[in-house]
């Protein structure tokens, strides 16, 4: 954005960090330096472990990667309820621009046709006015040069919050949620399903066994966080 554009907005609607609201300089987006300063990165032998503890056994995602270390009292967790709760969009390019910018060789290893942000089911789209997860899509997909594909794949069962559910809950709760209404988009296709937060893996497996019985190609997973969660 032009120092202009930004002047400009700064002086319509003054531009703070969402997580400590102190304004931000021209340089800062969304978050201001110090509160992104105590976000911790996932790390890639962590990721490993976190792969073979969600996928490895379903062999439904064939590799994923997560920036952020989604915490309770974290940052990370300001900036995605900044976008999903509070209209912010500008945040979902935000994060899609650090995606691109940690992660875009692995994920050109992939060698992906397309990435499609998981769907909400219409019910919460219309009460949210939009998906989250398609404006951090649209942001890496800009930066990468892959196609964002949103008609793809919808969400039919309207799911309560899965917050409380254990593992094995979650994925009972999520089954048979997702439907492809347009298979001819992904056909020998390697997709990666992009999600906000990934917490037991249950959704995004869900959404790529759905998907693969159209004779996918590979089908990664790709989120901003990774959340822990009890194992009971
Ligand atoms: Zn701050």
């Amino acid at each position: 954005m032009s120092l202009f554009t930004t002047s400009f907005i700064d002086f319509f609607l003054p531009r703070e960090c969402i997580s400590c609201s102190r304004k931000l300089t021209y340089e800062e987006e969304s978050i201001c330096e110090k509160c992104y300063s105590q976000i911790k990165y996932a790390g890639l032998s962590f990721l490993d472990s976190e792969f073979e503890k969600k996928f490895q056994k379903d062999s439904l995602i064939k590799d994923f990667l997560s920036l952020f270390i989604f915490e309770e009292e974290s940052p990370v967790r300001s900036l995605l309820h900044g976008l999903k709760y509070q209209n912010r969009f500008r945040i979902g390019n935000f994060l899609g621009k650090i995606l691109a910018a940690n992660f875009e060789d692995k994920i050109n290893n992939w060698n992906p046709d397309l990435i499609i942000p998981i769907p909400l089911h219409k019910l919460k789209k219309a009460e949210r006015g939009y998906n989250q997860s398609y404006y951090i899509a649209k942001g890496l997909g800009k930066r990468i040069g892959i196609p964002v594909k949103t008609n793809v794949i919808i969400r039919n069962k309207f799911t309560s919050t899965q917050t409380k559910l254990n593992a094995e809950n979650r994925k009972e709760n999520i089954r048979n949620a997702f439907s492809v209404i347009k298979e001819k988009d992904i056909i020998g296709k390697n997709i990666i399903l992009l999600d906000d937060v990934i917490t037991t893996g249950a959704t995004v497996s869900e959404c790529s066994k759905t998907l693969k019985k159209f004779r996918t190609g590979n089908i990664y997973a790709l989120s901003v966080g990774i959340a822990d969660y009890v194992n009971t």
